[in-house]
C-alpha cells in the first residue's frame, strides 16, 4: 500500500490520521509518508523512496536507526520475557549508569516517556516545597502536561491557538510563562510572587521552537533566584541529555539543577523517559516519601536493555566527539549556501536549526519572525531531493553518529538548490 493509501485509512481511525500533531505535515502542507524500514541515516518509505533523515526519531537515534548491537539487545531481553511487574536487574544498572553520567542526579526514577518524566518532576517539585505555581518559558515544550501547556513549542506552536483547549484555567493560572534569556522578568515574578514558587522548568538550550541557545549568566543566573527563594530548578534535558554531551546541557554550562527529566536518546529508540536529582528531593516520591509516582511498565526490561546499550555504544564508541565533528562538519558543508541569504544558522553540537530570517534569534518572539511559507518550500524541496528535515521550523534538526561525510555533502547539495528556489521569496 502507499502512503497515500495508508494516510486514508489513518485518517478514517486515527484523529488527523496521526499518533503526534507534527507527523500529520500541517506546518508545511501537503502529507505524511510511511516508513517501512529505517537503518543508519536512513529512512526507506513504503512508496520506495529512501531519504536521508535528520529527524532520527526525534532525537532518540543517535547512533542511526536500527543500530545492530541495539536491536540484538532488544532481541535477547525480550526472549526472556517482555515485563515482569517486578524488579529486574537492568533497572539498577540503568539507574547507577545515568546517575554516574548526569552531574546533578543522586536519584533516579524510570518512566515511560518525556512527558511523564516533567509531570513527575512538577509535582515533586510541589511536594517538596509545599508551593504550587510554576515558571516555564515561552516556546519551551516539557510534553502534553497540563499545567505546561502554556505557550509551548514544538507541535503545540503550529496548533490551531497558542494554547490547549481541554487545560483548566485553574492550572494554568499557576504557570508563570516568561520570555527566554531574560532573567530580569524572572527576578520580578518571584518579587511578585513571594514565597509561592515551587520551580523553574525549562530546555536549558531551547530546541523546540527551532533552536536557540542560553545567552552568557542566564542559566547560573536561575540558579542564583532558585537558590536565593527555595524554588526547585528544572531542567528538562528529554532532549539535550545524552545527546550534548554525557552529562547533557548541564555538563556544558557546568550549571547544577535540583531535578533533571530526562527521555528521548534514553530509550534507544523505545517509549522510555526517567527524571532524577537531589536524593533529598527524591526521597520525597512514593514508597519513602508523600508524594505519589507510579507505571506499569516503568523499568521495563526491553527498555532498559535498548537504552543501556545505545548509552554503553555512545561511552566506548566516543560517541560525544563524533557527533560534534559531524555537526561541524554539516555546519561548514552549509555554509556556502546560506553565506549571501537572510537565514540564521544555529548549531550545538549534533542539534542545528536553519531559521528563515536574518536573526537574532535570542527567544520565541524571535523565532516567531520566521519566514514559515519560505520553510515550508524549502522543506518540500529537500524532500523531494530525497533528504528529511523536521516538518516545521519550529524544530530542531539532529544529526547521528551514523551519517556519513558522504550523507552530509549529498544533504548540502540537495539544500543549496531548494535554497536557490526559495530565495526570491526571502530576499
Ligand atoms: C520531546 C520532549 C518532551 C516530551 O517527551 P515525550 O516522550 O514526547 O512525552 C519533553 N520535553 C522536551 C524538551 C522534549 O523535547
Amino acid at each position: 500500500m502507499s502512503s497515500a493509501d495508508l494516510f486514508r485509512t489513518a485518517c478514517r481511525y486515527i484523529p488527523g490520521g496521526v499518533n503526534s500533531p507534527v507527523r500529520a505535515f500541517r506546518a508545511v502542507g501537503g502529507e505524511p509518508f510511511f516508513v517501512s524500514k529505517a537503518e543508519g541515516s536512513r529512512l526507506f518509505t513504503v512508496d520506495g523512496k529512501e531519504l536521508v533523515d535528520y529527524v532520527g526519531t526525534w532525537g532518540p537515534a543517535i547512533l542511526g536507526h536500527a543500530p545492530d548491537s541495539v536491536i540484538a539487545a532488544i532481541c535477547a531481553t525480550a526472549s526472556r520475557g517482555t515485563s515482569f511487574g517486578v524488579p529486574n536487574p537492568l533497572e539498577p544498572e540503568m539507574a547507577e549508569l545515568i546517575c554516574g553520567l548526569v552531574p546533578s542526579v543522586e536519584k533516579v526514577r524510570m518512566v515511560n516517556s518525556g512527558t511523564e518524566a516533567t509531570m513527575s518532576c512538577i509535582r515533586l517539585a510541589r511536594g517538596y516545597t509545599g508551593r504550587d505555581k510554576v515558571i516555564k518559558f515561552e516556546g519551551c515544550y516539557h510534553g502534553h502536561v497540563d499545567g505546561l501547556l502554556v505557550k509551548a513549542g514544538s507541535g503545540a506552536l503550529t496548533h490551531s491557538q497558542i494554547d490547549s483547549a481541554g487545560v483548566p484555567k485553574a492550572y494554568a493560572e499557576l504557570t508563570l510563562c516568561l520570555p527566554f534569556n531574560d532573567l530580569a522578568a524572572v527576578e520580578e515574578a518571584f518579587a511578585a510572587n513571594p514565597g509561592e514558587i515551587a520551580a523553574i522548568i525549562l530546555e536549558p538550550v531551547p530546541a523546540n521552537a527551532g533552536l536557540y541557545l542560553p545567552e552568557d549568566g542566564y542559566l547560573e543566573g536561575l540558579r542564583e533566584l532558585c537558590t536565593q527563594h527555595g524554588a526547585v530548578l528544572i531542567f528538562d534535558e528529554v532532549m539535550t541529555g545524552f545527546r550534548l554531551a554525557p552529562g547533557g546541557a548541564q555538563e556544558i554550562y557546568g550549571v547544577t539543577p535540583d531535578l533533571t527529566a530526562l527521555g528521548k536518546v534514553i530509550g534507544g529508540g523505545l517509549p522510555v523517559g526517567a527524571f532524577g536529582g537531589k536524593a533529598e528531593i527524591m526521597d520525597y516520591l512514593s514508597p519513602e516519601g508523600p508524594v505519589y509516582q507510579a507505571g506499569t511498565l516503568s523499568g521495563n526490561p526491553v527498555a532498559m536493555a535498548a537504552g543501556l546499550t545505545q548509552l554503553r555504544e555512545l561511552i566506548s564508541g566516543g560517541g560525544w566527539s563524533q557527533l560534534e565533528e559531524r555537526g561541524r562538519q554539516f555546519e561548514e558543508a552549509m555554509q556556502p549556501a546560506i553565506a549571501n541569504l537572510p537565514v540564521t544558522f544555529h548549531r550545538i553540537g549534533s542539534m542545528f536549526c536553519l531559521y528563515f530570517q536574518k536573526g537574532p534569534v535570542r527567544n520565541l518572539a524571535d523565532a516567531r519572525q520566521s519566514n514559515t511559507k519560505a520553510f515550508a518550500k524549502f522543506f518540500h524541496a529537500c524532500l523531494d531531493g530525497g533528504v528529511y528535515f523536521a516538518p516545521s521550523q519550529f524544530e530542531a534538526g539532529f544529526l547521528s553518529v551514523a551519517h556519513s561525510e558522504a550523507d552530509i555533502a549529498f544533504t548540502a547539495e540537495v539544500a543549496s538548490s531548494a535554497l536557490a528556489s526559495v530565495a526570491a521569496d526571502i530576499s
